[in-house]
C-alpha cells in the first residue's frame, strides 16, 4: 500500500470517519495513492446492492476531490501534473515540493 501524501490525510480521514458512522460493516481493504489519484476499494458484501451503489458514489465523490487537491498542503487548487503523476498547486509546483 503505498503512502498518502501529506495534503490527502484530511481528505482520506474524512473519507474513514464517514465509512465509520454511516457504515460500520464496511471495511476498507486498500487506500492508496497510486498513480495520481485515490484508490479505494472496500469490502461492502454486507450491503444490499442499493446500498452498495449509494456508497460507491459517496466514495467517488472523494476521489473526485482527490483530483483537484494538492498533494503537499491540502489547498482545493490542485492540478493534476500527468507527466509526474502527482496533484500539486501552483504554489507547492513552484516550490517543488515532493509529493
Ligand atoms: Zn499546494
Amino acid at each position: 500500500m503505498s503512502k498518502i501524501p501529506v495534503g490527502w490525510l484530511d481528505l482520506v480521514t474524512e473519507l474513514r470517519v464517514m465509512l465509520q458512522l454511516a457504515y460500520p460493516t464496511v471495511t476498507v481493504s486498500e487506500m492508496s495513492a497510486d498513480r495520481g489519484w485515490l484508490h479505494v476499494r472496500v469490502d461492502d458484501s454486507a450491503l444490499a446492492p442499493t446500498g452498495r451503489q449509494i456508497l460507491d458514489r459517496r466514495i467517488q465523490g472523494y476521489v473526485t476531490k482527490s483530483l483537484s487537491t494538492c498533494m503537499c498542503c491540502g489547498s482545493g487548487s490542485g492540478r493534476d501534473r500527468a507527466d509526474r503523476r502527482v496533484v500539486t498547486c501552483d504554489e507547492c509546483e513552484k516550490e517543488s515540493c515532493d509529493a
